[in-house]
């Protein structure tokens, strides 16, 4: 196998759970862009399909495609009526920050639904599709920095990256022996609808410029060439990895000392 096949997609057939904005845009251009056809899903239909008119006129390949992650029904219609899927990123996902003791239900049951169970119901349906068909797959799931450690303030939200951690290590174990890879890529503080007001805050980028070895958020641009390499064949023997995407932020301090 030489450097085509490990990082072309040319013959892949590529969904992207949660795709009309973020990071799921930039990982399905990206996937599209690398020869995949693409099926870009969410509930905003019309943003989809502009985007994917968008790519046709680039010579990609590509299909929007109506889905919502906290609907049971609308998952399994999808399953049902894509056809064959070689690669499932599932990207969809929402975050409230505030006290653990402020959430109501609805708060708790709508993070849950959207971030956790919707997709692992998802990575259930395609999953068992690529086992009877035969032929291997590879299972992507966005996990987040609250996968690894804690931060304040979106306690639920890091129960189901925490969750969908577990998710992807153990489906790796489950599903190697039909060559398919499970994996979990960790965005870090990359700008997007999820916290673009955040990161517009001086106090926030001066916390990061002193606190991460790269000093600054990224963008969903960074993520999306993690995203297309574990999607083709030469990330085939890995699995069952969390791989962050964050600028060092898991893995560095950075402090004041400068030696003289
Ligand atoms: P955005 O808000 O920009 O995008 C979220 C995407 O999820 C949209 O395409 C949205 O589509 C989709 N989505 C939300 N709810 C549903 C639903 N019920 N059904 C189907 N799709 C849904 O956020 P990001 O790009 O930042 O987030 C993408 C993923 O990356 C999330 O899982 C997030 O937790 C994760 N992440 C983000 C980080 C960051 O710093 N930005 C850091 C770590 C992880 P639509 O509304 O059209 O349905």
């Amino acid at each position: 196998m030489g450097l085509r096949e490990w990082f072309s997609l040319e013959g892949r057939r590529v969904l992207v759970a949660g795709a009309s904005r973020g990071i799921g845009l930039a990982i399905a251009q990206a996937c599209a862009r690398a020869g995949a056809h693409t099926i870009l899903a969410a509930r905003s239909i019309d943003r989809l399909a502009e985007h994917v008119q968008a790519l046709q006129r680039e010579g990609c390949s590509a299909e929007a495609r109506a889905l919502d992650v906290t609907d049971t029904d609308s998952i399994r219609a999808l399953v049902a009526s894509v056809g064959e899927v070689d690669v499932l990123h599932n990207v969809a996902g929402i975050n409230i920050r505030k006290r653990y003791t402020d959430y109501s239900p609805e708060e708790y049951e709508r993070i849950m639904q959207t971030n956790l169970h919707g997709l692992a119901l998802l990575a259930r349906l395609v999953g068992q599709k690529m086992i009877e068909r035969g032929r291997g797959g590879k299972i992507i799931f966005i996990g987040s920095l609250m996968s690894l450690f804690g931060l304040p303030y979106m306690a639920i939200y890091a129960m189901t990256k925490s969750a969908l951690a577990g998710l992807t290590r153990a489906l790796a174990a489950e599903w190697g022996r039909y060559n398919i890879q499970v994996n979990c890529i960790v965005p870090g503080f990359i700008v997007t609808d999820l916290n673009r007001e955040l990161w517009q805050q001086p106090v926030m980028l001066d916390w990061l410029k002193h606190a991460q070895a790269i000093p600054h958020p990224g963008q969903p641009e960074d993520v999306a060439p993690l995203a297309v390499f574990l999607s083709g064949r030469g990330s085939d023997y890995i699995t069952g990895q969390l791989i962050a995407v964050d600028g060092g932020y898991s893995t560095t301090a950075v402090w004041p000392y400068v030696p003289a």
